[in-house]
């Protein structure tokens, strides 16, 4: 716990898209699955056999069965509490048992013929296939456990089972006193795999196991363990494992401080490197292009996207400042000027959430009235304040049932401002000005996130829930702005197109700073010049994502990636059906597939 979990952690942006997608898909029981299908067929001899699908389902449930117990946290965290109580210790006996694993569920899935099986279950047994041979990558050369002491923290899924509120607090204690026994071994087998950390997620790892120790332990469990029904003994035998607890997370956070304080110590670099980068991207994006060709693609997309920004810039400039004289011929400094006068429109800070709301249902009229996609009107979206627990980071994020906790609603979480001085608003306001929140409510609701998660529900598959392609999910909420606004979202104005642009080159640089930034050796400061000067970021965003690019490799360029893998699959296909081609269709078509990697959805659709 390893990869999976630090995982998690690790890409907290993810975490949360994959969070309210695991959360939003229901969840019905396979044996009406196996139900529905042809069952079983006789042969010749008279010996029924059954159908392959069939045999498919069962092994996708005892894979999954099998999955979370080798990796009780990662279980935890998608909603199947099963297992709260065990603590895995990511020793070299848990990295066999791993490996043991993985090898026999791809012994098992190479006897499957995969022509035999139905279009989901094709994407079901790839999706299996990348997710058990990307392990052996992890495990054998990636090796995130020798490197990253971030990879360590038992405090998320600690933090986790505490807010599980379907169980009584005192059997959450339970199991949490049982959760507790090998945190000392995991923190000791902790410092026995790290053999060549970086200086990054040493310092990460010491902040986030801090965090663990004051929020997670001294507060949050010992406020539970106050108001739980524990016995004056059960609380003392609970407060001395809890004791040794925080000392294992404490000793482990003292020597990588000491780590940090030795002047001559040798870190590797957080620069992951060609040769694993292009590995990571086809295990975590299974796009059909490489990384280096998505690199390429996104320096063509930025130059085509600053063209078109200057062309907009040359239009209104002059509207926007009428006594400014230009010596010379406009540039991109101009094009910044402009978006930060245009980004004065904005909402007040009080009625933030109101313009959401009624954004809503403007969109759904929008995409109805232009024939883009079927929007099943029994799913209603509730758009709420974001819930205290979520608070901290103001944003907008779409919450939804995962495949174990079918009876949840869906939710638009929108972030309060209640908390921010009266500049932070409105900065913030600025940053969600007019224009980009309609092309936020684009990307999260509609037709983007909640959208896609509607059509995903209806093709029922636990395995696309709980494993779906992160490049498709973003790149079709990426790719929803550019076709609403082709479809004449916003009257096409000049304002509406430019804000796009700039919330567009996010996506594409991105992609072009990641790959930089791990393959090519681009420095901190030519970073901060690309995202500030290149793509109009303030510069406190673009720390931020100096920040995380450091911490973090591949999942940056997701957006883009399936952003242009369905648009030029559209284009493509708009070029072979001519008049024939149908918008409309192709939106339901390609989301009826779930959550697949585009390039399964892709030849499926093209058969
Ligand atoms: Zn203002
Ligand atoms: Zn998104």
């Amino acid at each position: 716990m390893n990869r999976r979990v630090q995982y998690l952690r690790l890409y907290l942006r993810r975490i949360k898209l994959l969070f309210m997608i695991r959360k939003f898909i229901y969840f019905i029981a396979i044996s009406f699955i196996v139900s529905c299908q042809s069952g079983t067929a006789p042969t010749e001899s008279g010996v029924e056999t059954l159908s392959a699908d069939v045999r498919f389902e069962h092994f996708k449930e005892s894979f999954i069965d099998e999955l979370w117990k080798v990796y009780p946290g990662w279980a935890t965290l998608s909603g199947y509490h099963k297992y709260d109580s065990i603590l895995v210790v990511p020793n070299d006996a848990f990295r066999s048992q791993e490996i043991d694993f993985t090898n026999s569920f791809l012994d098992s899935l190479s006897k499957f013929n995969i022509a035999e099986l139905s279009e989901s279950n094709q994407t079901d047994l790839r999706m299996i296939d990348n997710l058990l041979r990307g392990n052996l990558f992890y495990s054998n050369e990636f090796k995130e456990f020798e490197k990253n002491p971030s990879a360590y923290n038992v405090g998320n899924v600690f933090a986790e089972i505490l807010q599980y509120t379907k169980v009584s607090l005192d059997e959450r204690m339970q199991v949490l006193y049982s959760r507790m026994r090998n945190v000392p071994q995991y923190y000791e087998a902790a410092l026995s795999n790290i053999k060549n950390p970086t200086l990054e997620h040493t310092e990460l790892a010491i902040a986030q196991n801090s965090g663990t120790v004051d929020a997670v332990f001294l507060s949050m469990m010992k406020d539970s363990l106050k108001k739980s029904g524990l016995s004056e003994e059960e609380r003392k035998i609970f407060t001395n494992r809890l004791d040794s607890s925080v000392n294992a997370i404490k000793s482990y956070i003292d020597t990588l401080k000491s780590w940090v304080s030795q002047k001559d110590r040798q870190w590797s670099s957080f620069r992951v490197g060609k040769d694993l980068y292009e590995k990571k991207f086809t295990f975590e994006i299974q796009s059909g292009f490489t990384a280096g060709q998505i690199y390429q693609k996104a320096l063509d997309r930025k130059r085509e996207v600053q063209q078109e920004m200057l062309k907009i810039t040359k239009e209104i400039f002059h509207k926007y400042f009428p006594h400014v004289r230009v010596p010379g011929e406009l540039n991109l400094e101009h094009t910044k000027m402009l978006i930060d006068e245009i980004s004065k429109k904005h909402v007040h800070r009080d009625s933030f959430q109101t313009a959401i709301e009624r954004q809503i249902p403007e969109l759904t009229r929008f995409v109805e009235e232009k024939n883009l996609i079927y929007l099943d009107p029994e799913k209603p979206l509730v758009v709420r304040k974001e819930p205290a627990y979520m608070a901290g980071v103001a944003g907008a994020s779409i919450n939804s049932p995962g495949p174990y906790d079918k009876d949840g609603n869906t939710y638009y979480n929108v972030g309060s401002l209640a908390n921010y001085s009266s500049e932070g608003a409105e900065s913030y306001l600025r940053e969600y000005n007019h224009y980009i929140l309609q092309i936020l409510n684009i990307h999260e609701a509609v037709p983007g996130h909640y959208a896609q998660l509607v059509y995903s529900n209806k093709a029922v598959s636990l395995v696309k829930s709980l494993f779906g392609n992160g490049a498709m999910i973003e790149g079709w909420a990426v790719y929803t702005e550019r076709m609403m606004l082709e479809a004449g979202y916003g009257n096409n104005e000049p304002e509406m197109w430019l804000m796009y642009y700039k919330w567009h080159l996010r996506s594409v640089c991105n992609t072009i700073l990641d790959y930089s930034v791990h393959v090519l050796d681009m420095s901190r400061e030519d970073a901060l010049n690309l995202l500030v000067n290149e793509a109009f970021q303030q510069k406190q965003e673009a720390e931020n994502k100096w920040k995380r690019v450091t911490l973090t490799s591949v999942q940056l360029t997701s957006y883009f990636t399936g952003y242009t893998e369905i648009y030029e699959f559209r284009e493509e296909l708009k070029k072979k059906q001519g008049d024939a081609f149908k918008l409309k269709e192709f939106h339901e078509k390609f989301l009826s597939y779930g959550s697949a990697p585009v390039k399964y959805i892709k030849e499926l659709m093209l058969k």
